[in-house]
């Protein structure tokens, strides 16, 4: 059995609150109970929205809930390289396209409101490559999608993938339409990101919340097209509040740093979270 890696990623775009907290415990001690690795990389592919204060926050708070993270944080922003190779290599498979649409033309071509990324209608698929090439040329800005149905056809296997609590999983990517790869406005997407650093890092077991449940069927075919392996992934579930909602960013969740500068003890804070939340209002919201 390969050793246990696992790693908590946090995207430097705010403060964390208890529900990243939580998946970080989840992360650290599934590591620790097996004498595995535990390691932090800061999701900083988004250079107008990370800060530099929110990453010292973040050090900050996962060291008062007493998390240790082995060998040095990683940061994706370092990695411009590996993950323009991967783009290199599913272009050259002919499974990308350059993707011209602005978010509010995406957003007037659906039909009804969908979730927070609206499945792409596939506009910019069918455009000639001589309209491509003086699009480019002129310097219109472009993200690059993948080619969903071409992408599943060459990789022409079956999408499985495990997570420990729900079992074996079917991947279902085609249900994602044409996930952008590159983005107009960062190094790399996170679809593309979190595979490739997954899979360099050594990732065995990848923990994380269930509101990412899906995404993992665009990043099991991404393996496949790739040739990257698969880890074990562990979809825990979301906490919510008394109320029922949330804590997410937008319920305004108070952040762990205000809760660490009131003078809280973060590892007993750690431990009331192992406990799933018991004795500060929150739990796992029920499937
Ligand atoms: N960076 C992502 C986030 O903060 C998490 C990535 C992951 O765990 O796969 O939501």
């Amino acid at each position: 059995m390969r050793d246990v890696v696992t790693r908590f990623a946090p995207s430097p775009t705010g403060r964390l609150h208890l529900g990243h907290a939580y998946s970080a415990v989840l992360a650290h001690d599934l590591a620790r109970a097996s004498g595995g690795r535990f390691l932090l990389r800061i999701e900083d592919i988004d250079g107008t929205r990370s800060r530099p204060e929110h990453v010292d926050a973040i050090l900050a708070d996962l060291a008062w809930l007493g998390l240790e993270w082995d060998g040095p944080v990683l940061f994706q922003s370092t990695r411009e390289d590996a993950y323009a190779a991967a783009l290199a290599r599913l272009r050259a498979m002919g499974l990308l396209y350059p993707c011209f649409c602005t978010r509010a033309e995406i957003a007037a071509s659906q039909s009804a409101p969908h979730g927070p990324e609206p499945v792409y209608p596939g506009t910019c698929r069918a455009l000639p490559e001589a309209e491509r090439t003086a699009r480019i040329t002129a310097g219109v800005p472009h993200a690059w999608r993948l080619d969903m149905a071409r992408a599943v056809a060459t990789a022409d296997t079956d999408l499985m993938w495990t997570d420990a609590i729900a079992g074996p999983v079917r991947a279902d990517p085609l249900a994602q339409g044409d996930v952008v790869l590159a983005r107009k406005d960062a190094l790399a997407s996170y679809h593309l990101a979190v595979t490739v650093d997954d899979a360099a890092h050594g990732v065995t077991h990848v923990v994380r919340g269930a509101d990412l449940f899906a995404a993992t069927d665009v990043h099991r075919l991404l393996q496949a097209l790739l040739g990257l392996p698969t880890p074990l992934y562990h979809h825990h579930a979301l906490l919510v509040g008394p109320d029922g909602q949330r804590l997410a960013k937008r319920n305004d969740a108070p952040t762990l740093e205000s809760v660490r500068l009131r003078g809280e003890d973060g590892r007993a804070l750690a431990d009331r979270l192992r406990a799933g939340g018991a004795g500060i209002g929150i739990a796992p919201q029920s499937a």
